[in-house]
């Protein structure tokens, strides 16, 4: 380890060999169908290169990432890999989709006019996929453009990739939209008979054998994550962050602890001050207040709970339990790890594990293991 590494302010941990389980225990759910995998937005944070390429050695060759940025580093990294931009069509790109073997989305009647009349000048048809919208007005064709759509195909000849849609609701397994969205898929897939459909992600996959299809997206839990609110989560974590402790002292009964004084010491207290903050990605909302819970982080296996605010840098943690055997400077606190989830933290911090992941930032020395990267 150089120098600046040995003392960075915190170690962030990622189990590449976690992504592949979990990716295989996915795939096992949804026998006969192809298991694709989301690695929009960097990897979910994770880094889009080392996980993708983790990903392809588990055997995933469908890969999802939301612009042609993010396409084009993964294009480099896996030169094979079926490659859908979730984002669709970004307008006077279709040269470069096609030159990087990109696929978009076609979410609307623009993005399809445009594809098919680049189809039609170069004389090729380049694959793409159809996204219908059936409940989440976000991207997609909307089901009254369904006819639209198949009349388009139908005259051009051109035959889709994949058609699909995507669940709003699929983690909470009891939400009417979960049929309702399934129902209008079906209807969609009747005009596109032939055609390979998909329609899951993480939650959509594990919830219910009916979303599996062709081909299922899942995202979130390839990197650990709870896919289903309630539910026990079958997989593998793959990230862990520890920081070091930089002061521990003694706080008195009345004091109040960190900005907007809005943690008034009930007992003598031992307090932790460790190197983390908002800008490290570890969310102001984790903090705590007299009458609010915040995080809590572990030290030892031991859970210690946020003292008040986040800052930018710092965190106040409660070792007082510890008593005479308290932790001291330099020991690493467990951000994530074994004893606190990206679940767990969410949960704390009223968000969900999707927040946790993506807000992870660089201050940390990251280290990949698990398997060989060339
Ligand atoms: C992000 C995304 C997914 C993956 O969702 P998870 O909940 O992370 O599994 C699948 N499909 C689409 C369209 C997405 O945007």
């Amino acid at each position: 380890m150089d120098q600046l590494a040995a003392i960075s302010s915190g170690h962030l941990r990622i189990d590449l060999d976690a992504i592949g389980r979990n990716w295989s225990a996915l795939d096992k759910i949804s026998p006969g169908t192809l298991t694709g995998a989301v690695v929009k937005a960097n990897g979910y944070g994770l880094g889009l290169e080392p996980v993708a390429k983790a990903l392809a050695k588990a055997g995933a060759q469908f890969f999802f990432v939301a612009n042609p940025e993010e396409g084009l580093v993964l294009r480099k990294a896996l030169p094979n890999a079926h490659i859908f931009i979730l984002g669709g069509l970004w307008p006077g790109a279709s040269d470069l989709y096609a030159a990087q073997r990109m696929m978009p989305m076609l979410h609307s009647m623009a993005m399809l006019d445009e594809w098919l009349n680049f189809c039609v000048q170069r004389g090729e048809a380049y694959p793409a996929a159809l996204n219908f919208d059936t409940g989440m007005n976000r991207l997609g064709f909307r089901m009254s453009d369904v006819n639209w759509v198949r009349q388009q195909m139908q005259r051009s000849g051109y035959q889709p990739q994949v058609i699909m849609s995507h669940l709003c609701c699929a983690d909470q397994q009891n939400h009417e939209k979960n049929r309702t969205q399934l129902a209008l898929f079906q209807s969609i897939m009747a005009h596109f008979p032939d055609t390979p459909a998909s329609l899951a992600n993480s939650a959509g996959l594990m919830a219910n054998k009916a979303n599996h299809f062709q081909l299922v997206r899942p995202g979130i839990a390839l990197y650990g994550g709870r896919a289903i609110a309630g539910r026990k989560n079958p997989l593998t974590q793959v990230v862990s962050l520890e920081v070091p402790i930089l002061q521990v002292r003694d706080g008195k009964t009345g004091e109040t602890v960190g900005y907007g004084a809005e943690y008034t010491l009930q007992r003598d207290s031992r307090i932790a001050i460790i190197s983390l903050g908002y800008a490290d990605g570890f969310l102001r909302s984790a903090s705590s207040s007299n009458s609010h819970q915040g995080a809590r982080l572990a030290i030892n296996g031991h859970l210690v709970p946020v003292l008040g605010k986040v800052s930018m840098d710092l965190v106040a943690l409660d070792v007082t339990g510890f008593g005479h055997n308290g932790p001291v400077p330099g020991e690493m606190v467990e951000v994530l790890g074994p004893n606190v989830t990206i679940d767990d933290l969410a949960d704390a911090a009223g968000t969900i594990g999707y927040e946790i992941l993506t807000s992870l930032k660089g201050r940390y020395n990251r280290t990949y293991f698990g398997i060989e990267l060339e």
